[in-house]
């Protein structure tokens, strides 16, 4: 799955209602029938309108169809998902163009994108569901009995979970992206110039480095939460320089100091202190940076732990608002954590067992028109594709990619 925004700016407003008709349409309809979309888009040009959409918006991708449905019928993708959130997020002046992807990561596609002045941003589309059985079908059963619903649901309370942390971690003052907008399974957050951990060789001080992670687990678990996945790709270290004046021997003096700074990502997995196994999750995630600081710096700490049980002995002493609480007072309910952690839980386990294939072929395949109507695009994905290996992390300004309207 690969965000392309190729389309984006041929879709007319028709195209965009048929498009959010379906959306609507799949609150209700694993497959969206075809009559009720026409009743929700409600055309000017009535059903004609729709059809002509609908064929569009099938030959882009953006909705699929069913080959053995029982009735005639639409369902979005996630392709048809990204356009909407974009669109949201492009009507709100947030993001104007889309360059390349930084990454891809187990449960997303992290994008650089721009606004209108071409300040840089980061947009982290969820991708909970892209991970398939090897065989389609049987996925097909696992997303369509579970209990709470589809791809689109999950990843969206990703989306919703990661965001509202990141505000209210941002509110605490802890140092995360700052974030900028939500819109279905998307956030818009800061750039944050850095690079994660994991690709950083040495430090000059390892020690004051590991002391002040630790103090960052320490703290969350004041607040009342546990990352739960606090590893060197979700801690990105940010190069602060200051420079100091100085008066020797009558003559000033100029020194940089070069501080390093991390920064915490990646939300959606985060849990309370009183979660069930809030000791397993807290000790891993200490576990996690002794092994990394070991490996990399060939630095052990003389002091045993933190310890779990003293971490939860200090939830929300001296007045430390519990962030977890917090969270839940925005609309986050504790049946969505739930259905949130059984979702991220699965997916885990199918990747650790080796079953992972990319859902692609749930989209593909299906659909008859769009197997059609990609065939035009195929020198330009190649071309895309190359331009993507050639450039490294952060070197193309999102303001020269592709503008969406
Ligand atoms: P995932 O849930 O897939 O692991 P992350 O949120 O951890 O996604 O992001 C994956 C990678 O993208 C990170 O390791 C980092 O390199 C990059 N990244 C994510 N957010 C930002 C950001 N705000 N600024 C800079 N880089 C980021
Ligand atoms: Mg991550």
């Amino acid at each position: 799955m690969f965000l392309d925004t190729r389309v984006l700016r041929h879709l007319t407003a028709e195209d965009w209602r048929v498009l959010t008709a379906v959306e609507m349409g799949s609150k209700n309809h694993e497959l969206v029938p075809t009559p009720l979309i026409e009743r929700i888009a409600r055309l000017k040009g009535g059903a004609s309108g729709v059809h002509k959409s609908i064929a569009t918006l099938a030959k882009s991708g953006l909705i699929g169809r069913m080959k053995e449905a029982k009735y005639d019928g639409y369902r979005l993708t996630y392709g048809g998902l990204d356009y909407l959130a974009l669109h949201t997020h492009s009507s709100k002046d947030v993001v104007y163009s889309v360059g390349s992807r930084v990454g891809v990561g187990k449960e997303s596609d992290i994008m650089i994108v721009a606004d209108k002045t071409g300040k840089q941003k980061i947009l982290k589309i969820h991708r909970l569901g892209r991970i398939s059985f090897r065989t389609v079908k049987s996925n097909r059963d696992y997303l369509r009995n579970r209990q709470g619903g589809s791809w689109m649901y999950l990843s969206r309370l990703a989306a919703m979970k990661e965001y509202a942390f990141m505000q209210a971690l941002q509110e605490e003052g802890f140092p995360v992206p700052e974030p900028i907008s939500q819109s279905r399974h998307t956030i818009v957050m800061s750039l944050v110039e850095s690079l994660p951990l994991r690709q950083v060789s040495s430090v000059p001080d390892p020690a004051s480095l590991y002391a002040e992670l630790i103090d960052l687990i320490l703290r969350l678990a004041k607040h009342g939460l546990i990352h739960g996945d606090f590893n060197e790709f979700n801690i990105l270290i940010k190069e602060e320089r200051t420079n100091k004046y100085t008066i020797e021997d009558g003559e000033e003096k100029e020194t940089e100091t070069v501080t390093l700074v991390p920064v915490i990502i990646d939300f959606p997995q985060m849990v309370s202190m009183d979660h069930v196994n809030a000791e397993m999750y807290f000790d891993r995630d200490v576990e996690c940076i002794k092994r990394f600081f070991k490996k990399r710096f060939h630095f052990v700490p003389t002091q045993p732990g933190p310890f779990f049980k003293d971490a939860k002995k200090t939830v929300g002493k001296d007045g430390a608002k519990r962030l977890d609480a917090t969270v839940e007072a925005s609309g986050f309910t504790k049946k969505m954590l739930k259905e949130l952690e059984k979702a991220i839980q699965e997916q885990q386990a199918k990747i650790d067992a080796g079953e992972a294939v990319e859902e692609e072929e749930l989209d593909e395949g299906e659909d008859e028109e769009n197997d059609s109507g990609s065939d035009s695009y195929d020198e330009e994905d190649e071309e895309d594709q190359q331009e993507e290996e050639e450039h490294a992390v952060f070197e193309i300004p999102a303001n020269v990619g592709r503008p969406l309207s």
